[in-house]
């Protein structure tokens, strides 16, 4: 299968980018879902939608929701440390206004920017098999294919960036991820893409110096170079 029809295959129809609530793709996840329903009944316990405007040329994919982030308050990297790091970045940049209070409930929006994740429900200790990664890259795909203006993507982790990579039918072995790497990606349509890379900035890639604030600012701000300033 060439590139081109690989990608034709992996890419749901437009409007089916947002799975359903009870989406059972994953025996796994939504057994862990119908768990955490359970036990957290006021938690939102199912596929995280997109956050941002579908205009945006600015799209960021994470790897997927954390239990007591997004899988608490329903909106991707809400609620958890890695949220803290990447909103108050966002906001830095002029990709997101308003004030980010760790709730889906607060006032904030993206600028120019959408969030979502390779793996729209919430994995346990934060680790999807293979098996679920591609079980929901239709869902990356469709997004990827709904962004009519979508320019520059920022993967946050090694498999946001392959699941990126496979949603658009290419090798890994031509792509690799590395911090701070930039990507020229080809379209079949005549607009250029860029894949930026960052390493997720998780509490653990935090803690453990794998990922600095400065780390993360300099990947924004190469960012910032590249789209110019919104207008
Ligand atoms: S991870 Fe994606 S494909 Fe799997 S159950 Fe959740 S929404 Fe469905």
């Amino acid at each position: 299968m060439n590139r081109k029809a690989a990608a034709a295959a992996t890419r749901p129809e437009r409007s089916n980018f947002e799975p359903e609530r009870d989406c059972s793709s994953c025996p796994r996840l939504a057994a862990y879902r119908t768990t955490n329903r359970v036990a957290e009944p006021q938690w939102h316990n199912a596929p995280v939608r997109n956050f941002g405007p579908a205009e945006a040329r600015l799209l960021i994919v994470g790897l997927a929701p954390g239990l007591r982030g997004a899988n608490r308050t329903g909106r991707p990297f809400t609620g958890d440390f890695a949220g803290d790091l990447l909103y108050q970045t966002l906001l830095e940049f002029g990709f997101a206004k308003g004030v980010y209070r760790a709730s889906a409930e607060d006032d904030l929006q993206l600028v120019d920017c959408a969030i979502t994740n390779a793996v729209r429900c919430a994995p346990p200790q934060n680790k999807p098999t293979p098996a679920e990664i591609n079980g929901c890259r239709p869902f990356l795909a469709a997004t990827l294919e709904a962004a009519p203006n979508l320019q520059v993507i920022l993967a946050l982790g090694r498999i946001a960036h392959e699941s990126i990579i496979r949603a658009y039918g290419l090798k890994l072995s031509g792509v690799p991820f590395a911090h701070g790497a930039e990507h020229f990606l080809p379209r079949m349509d005549a607009n250029s893409l860029l894949l930026f890379d960052s390493y997720h900035c998780s509490r653990y890639n935090t803690n453990t110096g794998v990922l600095t604030p400065q780390m993360f600012r300099a990947v924004f701000i190469r960012l910032r170079e590249t789209m110019g300033a919104n207008t």
